[in-house]
């Protein structure tokens, strides 16, 4: 299967993926996205390698993507590369964000396991060790969920407002105050990578895809160096591929707006009937025709709309092309 995708998106096999044998550790992939983060990049590497040297029962891989950073972060990089085997570095030929980057990272990623953390060490390493741990007592999906976080009163706000939000119009459970730091087990891995679609918000296919997922509480930390890579606009497209990718909510509003115009218009229509048939001392002339053919017409409108939307809608999810199903194994009577 993996072979397969792999191959469709043009992506040489690694060669961890074809030798397993039982007796080699089992390997741990690290993906870890970066945009201009020359200021912190090296510290963080050290920070996560120290973490895992205390985990030294697995091999690790540590996959970098550097997406298009313009401050020299690529320099550094290559210069951890150089000290350290275990590494790889995806060069971005220019920035095309945080999702993508993580994307391109689980495409070559290789490992039994593979956690996405971002690389301000606002996701601290030690709490991946305990994703690890997780892992092995037989999750299948860890995700972080942060219980604090040290960030701006409005970026806190807006975060807390926006996930809840998105929870309560969206059909998949997504978890609150869950980012892009989780780890996937292979298999989760595998179907995550099934997902090709454009506008991507990883925290919802996860979310969509199933699999046994648990949670991990854990203290967001500060950035250690440099500023948010999200500013206001990104974070607006992420926020809004998040609604859009995972719920019908705004075209359902639509449509009920279209009932609720077309109610209101049937009562106008009434009313000026009423004062023009009763009352006509008091309607100037003309003015009935213009209100029923206004207040009817309006109401028609919304409601077309509404119609054509719940189209568009499956059109959307049509063109995505996510998995209709996703199964975890098949049993067969010999094995079982
Ligand atoms: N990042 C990226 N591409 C982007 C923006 C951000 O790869 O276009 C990376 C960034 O280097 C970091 C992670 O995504 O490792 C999260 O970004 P950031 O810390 O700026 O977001 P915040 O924590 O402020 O939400
Ligand atoms: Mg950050």
């Amino acid at each position: 299967m993996s072979d397969t995708i792999r191959h469709e998106v043009g992506i040489p096999v690694p060669q961890q993926a074809r030798t397993s044998e039982a007796e080699s550790p089992r390997l741990i992939s690290y993906v870890l996205p970066v945009y201009n983060e020359a200021e912190g990049i090296k510290h963080f590497h050290t920070e996560l390698t120290d973490a895992v040297a205390t985990r030294p029962e697995f091999d690790y891989e540590f996959i970098y993507v550097n997406d298009g950073s313009a401050d020299g972060s690529m320099r550094i990089l290559q210069d951890i590369a150089k000290n350290d085997s275990r590494v790889r570095v995806v060069d971005f030929a220019r920035n095309f964000g945080h999702q993508i980057a993580i994307t391109a990272g689980l495409d070559y990623a290789a490992g039994e396991a593979v956690i996405v953390m971002d690389t301000d060490l606002q996701d601290p390493p030690r709490v991946s060790l305990q994703m690890i741990d997780a892992w092995l007592a037989g999750a299948e999906v860890v995700q972080a969920r942060r219980r604090t976080r040290r960030d701006t009163p409005f970026k806190r706000a807006t975060a807390h407002t926006y996930y809840r939000l998105l929870r309560s119009c969206s059909d998949v459970d997504i978890p609150v105050d869950t980012g892009d730091f989780r780890l996937l087990n292979r298999r989760a891995a595998e179907e995550l990578r099934t997902f090709r679609e454009r506008s991507r918000f990883i925290r919802g296919m996860v979310a969509s895809m199933g699999f046994n997922q648990q949670e991990l509480l854990f203290d967001r930390d500060e950035r250690v160096a440099g500023e948010t890579k999200y500013p206001m606009r990104k974070m607006l497209r992420l926020a809004a591929d998040g609604v859009t990718g995972f719920s019908t909510a705004p075209l359902k509003l639509i449509t009920r707006m279209g009932f609720a115009t077309l109610a209101l218009a049937l009562l106008g229509i009434i009313y000026s009937v009423t004062l023009r048939l009763f009352f006509p001392e008091v309607t100037v002339s003309g003015w009935t025709m213009l209100m029923v053919v206004m207040l009817f017409l309006g109401g028609l409108q919304m409601l077309s709309l509404g119609v054509i939307g719940s189209y568009i809608g499956r059109i959307y999810s049509e063109v995505q092309q996510r998995p209709l199903y996703i199964v975890r194994d098949v049993i067969r009577h010999d094995e079982a």
